[in-house]
């Protein structure tokens, strides 16, 4: 049995600078990572990021934004396009080399005297009934399992979200539990070398291809000159008659024939995106990054986010580990930081895929293509902002008939602004969860299951 204050399960964006962060504030951390420690910080994924959370991590930590062979190009816009349609969404990011960067956390984390244990796999979280205490882990190598007992354990390990499925639902009723087909996607990609230039510098593609089911795409990034990473995913409830490689071939051949690339990498994954946890907490223990839905539930983009709830989960276990506490009232700040920083505008953005889901692209292109929504309105929606009634009556007036798609406009427009109000009475006390909880779900899953 080994003993330290703060356990960090998995070593991706949200799990290293959780520890870092802990580690910096002078306690004791253990990371355990099931990948080789070279390995760690390697992910198959889109590679892009906006610039926010890396300004954060600059200014807490005193991190470094990425730079050299970390970076594969800088991001001017995000642009969203459809067969019709095409214009830019929103800001400044970074296409990264993860990897590299990745392991640059790592170093500073075990610099902050963070003990790494690597090719060490999580198995279920250790608890009694005041709490989480720690995990079971095996090594690789030896197959030997041993316990890590914290005060504080840190669930980082992504999609398989080992400690928050281990920890049964009776006992801390507040910490949902279950992950749903319908909120996950699955997704693969590739790097490819082209033996032209190509004309994406500076900017990343989310691409709505009708054969790709809504509120799936495919994406085009720039990975530099002659470089791009290119994928696909959709939700795994969405049937498909195609295997997922084979419409990505589909759809790259459009873009790039056979013969013009070469593939330098590939992988597949799959991604929790959904509206973040609306707790991440319960006595002992707390949850971030993928593990905890911190996914942008409309661009799919993790790991920026991953980076803040990091910060954020290192910080307060620091917060409670010097008031010997580490009750769900003492973690709930948590919580409060997370909605404040994306939690609000991620679970506004997914009442914009539910509309996606709909609607579809076509239904889309008409609400453009008549004039009947602007790339204004359009933008403020996705931003999470809602728009006025006088506005939304002229929608109405210029979409006859096709008042079936207006319903889901406004159905937009209706949710976001009541989760504005919503949100703004987040619960500052665990006790009070419950009864908010159940306004959320029931705003929410009206929009869902309509
Ligand atoms: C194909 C694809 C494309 C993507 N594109 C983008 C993009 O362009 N931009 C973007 O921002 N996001 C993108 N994402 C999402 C992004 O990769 C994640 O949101 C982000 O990495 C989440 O960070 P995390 O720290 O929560 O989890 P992860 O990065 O998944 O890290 C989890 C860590 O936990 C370890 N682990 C897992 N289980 C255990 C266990 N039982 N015991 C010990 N260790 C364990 C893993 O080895 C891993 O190191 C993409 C994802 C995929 C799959």
């Amino acid at each position: 049995m080994v003993n330290t204050e703060v356990l960090v399960v998995g070593g991706g964006p949200a799990g290293v600078i959780s520890a870092l962060t802990a580690a910096k504030n002078g306690h004791s951390v253990i990371l355990v990572d099931s990948k080789s420690y070279t390995e760690i910080g390697n992910k198959t994924c889109g590679d892009a990021i906006n610039l926010g959370p890396l300004k954060l991590l600059d200014k807490e930590l005193g991190i470094q934004l990425p730079h050299g062979e970390e970076v594969a190009d800088s991001v001017e816009s995000l642009v969203f396009q459809t067969e019709r349609v095409t214009f830019p969404l929103f800001g400044p990011g970074l296409v990264l080399n993860r990897h590299p960067y990745g392991q640059r956390l790592l170093k500073i984390a075990v610099e902050s005297g963070v003990e790494v244990r690597a090719d060490t796999k999580a198995i279920r979280a250790i608890i009694d009934e005041t709490g989480v205490k720690g995990a079971i882990v095996q090594e690789k190598e030896s197959n030997e399992s041993y316990e890590i007992h914290a005060f504080i354990t840190i669930d980082c390990s992504g999609r398989n979200y080992q400690i928050r499925k281990t920890i049964p639902p009776e006992l801390f009723p507040n910490l949902e539990k279950k992950m749903e087909k319908r909120d996950v996607a699955a997704s693969y990609r590739e790097i490819i070398r082209l033996k032209e230039d190509h004309p994406y510098d500076n900017k990343v593609l989310l691409i709505y291809d009708s054969i790709i089911p809504e509120p799936g795409y495919f994406w085009i990034f720039s990975k530099g000159k002659k470089r791009l990473n290119i994928g696909i995913g959709w939700y795994l409830d969405m049937s498909v008659e195609k295997g997922m490689k084979e419409l990505f071939r589909e759809v790259l051949h459009k873009y790039y024939p056979q013969g013009t690339y070469e593939v330098e990498d590939k992988g597949g994954y799959t991604i929790p995106t959904r509206y973040p946890l609306m707790n991440a907490v319960a006595p002992g223990f707390i949850a971030a990054g993928d593990s905890a839905f911190h996914v942008n539930p409309f661009s799919a983009e993790g790991h920026g986010p991953a980076l803040s709830a990091g910060y954020y989960a290192g910080k307060i276990s620091s917060e409670a580990l010097k008031v010997k506490d580490a009750s769900e009232q003492q973690l709930w700040g948590y919580n409060m930081a997370v909605m404040k920083d994306f939690g609000l505008s991620h679970t506004k953005l997914q009442l914009f895929t539910e509309a996606l889901r709909k609607v579809k692209t076509p239904g889309l292109e008409y609400l453009f293509k008549r004039n009947i929504l602007t790339q204004d309105q359009f933008m403020t929606l996705h931003s999470g902002k809602g728009l006025g009634k006088g506005e939304i009556l002229k929608i109405i007036l210029k979409g006859f008939p096709r008042y079936d798609l207006l319903l889901n406009l406004y159905k937009i427009a209706k949710g976001v602004q009541k989760f504005d109000k919503l949100f703004d009475r987040y619960p500052s006390t665990p006790q009070e969860f419950p009864d908010w909880e159940n306004e959320f779900l029931s705003i929410m899953n009206d929009i869902r299951n309509w």
